[in-house]
C-alpha cells in the first residue's frame, strides 16, 4: 500500500499581489479547486478517483501518519481555517471570548480559543450541541433558546462583554447580537457569513464603542504545519465531529443534510469508496 495523503483542494501561487500581502484567500489561482474529477481545476470533486493539479500536488499535500486514519486527517484544512480566524483575533490570555454556534467549525473554534488560553463560553439553540461541547471539554455555555447570550456573558465579565466575539452560524440575523454581545473595544469575527447581502450596523458601535468588525475566510499555507501537527497528533479528537457517513451513489441526500444542518447532523462525508448504506453515529 503507498502512503496516505490529504490534498488540499486549494493552494495559493505564492507571488502575486495578495500572496506577498499573506491575504491567500485573496489569490487567483488559490480560488481555483486543485483537485479534480474532470481536466480542468474545478471540476468537481465527488469521485472515486480525482485529479490532484501540479500547484496541489507541489505545495498541497500531506503524508498521514500511521495510525491516524483518513475521518481525522480529512480536517487538516477546516482546523486550518479556524487557527486563521482565532489569529485574527489576536487574543490576549485571561480574555473571554463567547463563540456563538457549536456547529462542528463552532466547536473546532472554541476549542482553538480555550488553547489559547481564554475562557471560552459557547452558545447554541440546540441543547444537544451543548451537550457535545461539553464532551470536548468546553464547560461554559448558553442555551440560546432559553437565556440571551449577550446578557449571559455581561453577567460574567462584570457588565461588559466578550472581548471578543466569534459568529460560527451564517446569516445576517445574529450580526447584531454578537456586536451587543462585544465589550467596547472588543473584537466581532464573522466566520460565517460567505453570502453577499447587505445589514444594518449601528456605525456608532464601531467608532464611538470601538468595536472592531473583522472577517476570515478560508486557510492560510503559514499556518498549514500547525494545523497539520494539531489534527495529526490528535490533539483534538475531530473523527467525533463525524456524525453522517454517505456512499457516493448517495451524494445528493448528504449534501441537503449539509445544507440543511439539523440538531444532530455536524460533519457530514461522503465516502467515495464505500458502497454501503448511509449510516449515522450518536455524538454525545
Ligand atoms: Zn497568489
Amino acid at each position: 500500500m503507498g502512503d496516505r495523503v490529504v490534498a488540499f483542494h486549494h493552494i495559493p501561487c505564492g507571488e502575486c499581489y495578495f500572496c506577498r500581502h499573506k491575504t491567500f484567500a485573496q489569490c487567483a489561482t488559490y480560488k481555483k479547486v486543485g483537485c479534480t474529477a474532470g481536466f480542468e481545476p474545478s471540476g468537481g470533486g465527488f469521485a472515486e478517483y480525482v485529479r490532484v493539479m501540479d500547484w496541489i500536488v507541489e505545495k498541497g499535500t500531506v503524508r498521514i501518519p500511521e495510525g491516524v486514519s483518513f475521518e481525522q486527517a480529512c480536517f487538516v484544512e477546516p482546523v486550518n481555517t479556524c487557527i486563521k480566524g482565532i489569529e485574527t483575533l489576536r487574543l490576549q490570555a485571561g480574555e473571554t471570548v463567547l463563540v456563538i454556534g457549536q456547529g462542528p467549525i463552532g466547536l473546532i473554534l472554541a476549542t482553538l480559543a480555550q488553547r489559547a488560553g481564554v475562557r471560552v463560553i459557547t452558545s447554541d439553540l440546540h441543547p444537544a450541541r451543548l451537550t457535545i461541547a461539553n464532551s470536548f471539554g468546553l464547560k461554559l455555555t448558553v442555551d440560546a433558546s432559553k437565556a440571551d447570550a449577550g446578557q449571559t456573558v455581561r453577567g460574567m465579565t462584570e457588565g461588559r462583554g466578550a472581548d471578543a466575539v466569534i459568529l460560527a452560524v451564517g446569516g445576517t440575523g445574529l450580526i447584531r447580537p454578537a456586536i451587543d454581545a462585544t465589550r467596547p473595544g472588543g473584537r466581532v469575527l464573522l466566520f460565517a457569513q460567505t453570502v453577499r447581502g447587505e445589514v444594518t450596523i449601528d456605525p456608532a458601535a464601531v467608532c464611538v464603542d470601538e468595536k472592531a468588525l473583522l472577517g476570515s475566510y478560508s486557510a492560510s499555507v503559514d499556518l498549514q504545519e500547525e494545523s497539520v501537527r494539531f489534527v495529526m497528533n490528535r490533539e483534538m479528537d475531530l473523527e467525533r465531529l463525524i456524525s453522517h457517513r454517505f456512499p457516493l451513489q448517495s451524494g445528493v441526500e448528504a449534501l441537503n443534510l449539509a445544507a440543511h444542518p439539523q440538531p444532530d447532523s455536524m460533519k457530514i462525508v461522503i465516502q467515495p469508496g464505500s458502497a454501503g448504506a448511509p449510516s449515522t453515529r450518536v455524538l454525545a
